[in-house]
């Protein structure tokens, strides 16, 4: 059995840091998790197994990534900092089946990527402690690039994770809300204290769990302009939705095309658009589709 010390123990942590000379950036969100459980907590949220690949966005100093390995058949990391590679070829040695990839996962072609890295695996999983200030366009890249994902377990800020898994009828459901419950089932996994990370962010975080839905809940005829419609109706939200499609679909016209249309969907065109369902939207955006509105 091995006796190595884990990377992400506090102790093991600060001594590779300070060998390195390695100083945290902050624009990088560069938070590094020095908490076994957490880490064993995202892991197993994955649901791993030696058939599974799994994609790491950011691996910092590989703390995560070693876990990963520990699970999986096979670990990918993607990490934009090369300051970080040196680190990372030194720590993750002991592990032949993680690739490390320099660069920025924004601008990576993914599709690629996983046809080159994962023919071999029965099925591919995202974790990753998430740098927070690109946390939503990683997170819609994965998602609208329909990417054959089973789970994306990654930790984020908890504010963004109470406004991914929110229900109808609050302050926190929104376009994103809409937008990620299209394309996954989001579960929050647990929240998470600050003493966790060194450094220490100053906002606070949650583990979530989305999971990669195979066909979209509800029927869409034109996806593009289903989101047009949901980002038009939360534009202002303290307006009416009819007020809000106003403005978008109808600007120098009376309204009654407009609420003919909103009645025509099921839709009272005095609510709001925090109280429609992700149905109550496809519904909308498939009539206003039909009249020509696109
Ligand atoms: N996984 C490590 C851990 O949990 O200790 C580090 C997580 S830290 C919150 C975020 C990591 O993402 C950093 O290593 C940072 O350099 C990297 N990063 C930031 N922006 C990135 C991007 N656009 N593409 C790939 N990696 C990025």
């Amino acid at each position: 059995m091995s006796t190595r010390e884990d990377i992400s123990t506090p102790r093991r942590t600060k001594e590779i840091i300070q060998r390195h000379g390695f100083a945290f950036k902050k624009s990088l969100g560069q938070n590094f998790l020095i908490d076994q459980n957490i880490l064993n907590k995202i892991v197993t949220a994955a649901g791993l197994d030696k058939t599974k690949g799994a994609l790491e966005i950011g691996p910092g100093i590989g703390a995560l990534t070693e876990k990963l390995a520990q699970e999986a058949e096979k670990v990918v990391a993607v990490e934009i900092d090369q300051r970080l590679l040196p680190i990372l070829e030194e720590v993750l040695a002991p592990y032949p089946q993680i690739h490390v990839v320099h660069g920025d996962v924004l601008k990576l072609d993914l599709k690629a990527l996983f046809a080159a890295e994962f023919d071999n695996v029965s099925g591919v999983s995202v974790v990753a402690n998430l740098p927070y200030y690109v946390t939503t366009p990683i997170l819609m890249k994965l998602l609208e690039e329909k990417l054959p994902l089973e789970h994306i377990v990654v930790m984020i800020q908890k504010e963004v994770a109470e406004r991914m898994a929110a229900a109808p009828g609050g302050k926190d459901y929104g376009s994103l809300s809409i937008a990620v419950q299209y394309y996954s089932v989001p579960e929050l996994i647990c929240t998470v204290p600050h003493s966790v990370f060194i450094p220490q962010p100053n906002v606070e975080s949650a583990v979530i769990r989305l999971s990669v839905r195979k066909t979209p809940p509800v029927t869409v005829e034109d996806e593009a302009f289903f989101f047009q419609v949901v980002q038009a109706s939360f534009a202002q939200r303290r307006k009416t939705i009819s007020n809000n499609l106003k403005s978008r679909f109808f600007p120098s016209e009376g309204r009654e095309r407009l609420e003919q249309l909103l009645e025509a969907a099921g839709i009272a065109p005095s609510r709001r658009a925090e109280t429609l369902s992700l149905e109550e939207f496809a519904t909308l955006s498939n009539t206003l589709l039909q009249a020509g509105l696109k």
